[in-house]
């Protein structure tokens, strides 16, 4: 079941516990302590049965897992879910059951916030592991993580434009910014700074009018949000907005946002290059609020964080130039460069001393 599972791929450790005088039903997937110890957050979610967290859970870790290998922070990958509803069944006995069973992992695995879960709850854990990120500010954590993420999009978008237009300026560059939460509203406002026209679209209308308030974006309906024409699209709202239904309809030549999974499948990586149109592969451009959690691990958050986020349009840039030469979507490029580093023992060791010290 589990080493049959087709996202598998080769998990150092997958850890099923219970408790059920809370109530709780977890999955614990450590894909590599390679570069080091593994990071990902915690999802809370009424899972429709078992096989859909195992699967969920290990897509995730080994996300995890390469996001860091491409940031090149001294981490590796994991992520935990917990099947429950997190408004009726999330409680502090549950999260501190939870913190028992990830701190018997003895620190390969650090913990943090993801859907379901907030930094409260960061919290409460905490009374149980101290293998736990993305801790309060004012609790000595680095607090919200998304204006990051949102800096690694801006300087990501940067790199594209010059990659395909030469310059990095996008003044007069009309950007699409689907979503506009945590990371997109970010977005939205250093895209506005950056002298980019915006067109944003969000389901919540509040926001939307915020946009056009603030930076006079111009709205566009969510439905309308692919066949619109702009330079750029950035997704920040779901994933598998990429897909055999869009592809064809896109009207821009850039598609780099913060969202996770923006590829419905990876071959979609292979129709946009196709189609002449440069992806910015998600795990790459969105690092940036997983840069500060794992600087904030390292106790390291400060000047240098900010330059680890700003890296990322170098990073993006590597990919874009080894994609070019390889005669490869970017997607695959980003894939390799991350598997080497996987597979690097010698740099890992250097990383792993690192990361505990
Ligand atoms: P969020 O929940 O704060 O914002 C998402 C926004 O998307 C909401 O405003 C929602 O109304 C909107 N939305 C939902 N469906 C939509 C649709 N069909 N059309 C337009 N808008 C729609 O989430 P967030 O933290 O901003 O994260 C956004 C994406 O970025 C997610 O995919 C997340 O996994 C990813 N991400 C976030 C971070 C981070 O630091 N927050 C880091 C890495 C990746």
């Amino acid at each position: 079941m589990v080493f049959s599972c087709d996202a598998f791929d080769s998990h150092e450790e997958v850890v099923f516990v219970s408790d059920p005088a809370c109530g709780l039903r977890a999955i614990i997937a450590v894909h590599s302590t390679v570069l080091g110890p593994a990071i990902g957050g915690c999802r809370i979610l009424p899972y429709a049965d078992d096989s859909s967290a195992l699967r969920d859970v290990l897509l995730l870790s080994r996300g995890m897992a390469y996001k860091a290998a491409v940031a090149d922070v001294p981490f590796g990958g994991g992520k935990a879910v917990v099947i429950a509803d997190p408004s009726t069944q999330k409680s502090p006995e549950l999260l501190r059951a939870l913190g028992r069973f990830i701190d018997k992992l003895d620190g390969r695995y650090v913990t943090g916030e993801d859907v379901g879960t907030t930094t409260a709850d960061m919290l409460e854990i905490r009374r149980s592991t101290p293998h736990v990120m993305g801790l309060p500010e004012e609790k000595g954590g680095s607090g919200d993580p998304s204006p990051r993420t949102a800096l690694g999009c801006l300087v990501g978008i940067e790199a594209s434009a010059n990659h395909v237009w030469g310059s990095r300026d996008l003044r007069g560059r009309r950007v699409l910014v689907q979503g506009l939460g945590n990371v997109g509203f970010n977005l939205c406002r250093l895209l506005s700074e950056a002298g980019a026209g915006l067109l944003v679209s969000d389901v919540k209308r509040d926001v939307v009018e915020k946009c056009v308030t603030m930076f006079a974006a111009m709205p566009v309906d969510p439905e309308a949000i692919i066949d619109a024409a702009a330079d750029i699209y950035a997704p920040c709202a779901l994933g598998g907005v990429i897909n055999d239904r869009t592809i064809e309809r896109l009207q821009v030549k850039i598609v780099a946002g913060g969202a996770n999974n923006q590829l419905e499948s990876p071959h979609h990586g292979d129709m946009l290059r196709a189609r002449g149109i440069l992806y910015a592969p998600d795990y790459v451009i969105n690092g940036g609020g997983m840069i500060q959690l794992a600087m904030e691990r390292l106790r390291r958050e400060s000047e240098e964080t900010e330059q680890r986020v700003r890296n990322i349009g170098d990073a993006l840039s590597a990919i874009y130039r080894t994609a070019d030469m390889e005669n490869v979507a970017t997607n695959v490029a980003a894939d390799r460069l991350a598997e080497s580093r996987l597979k690097s023992p010698t740099v890992s060791s250097r990383r792993l001393e690192q990361a505990k010290a």
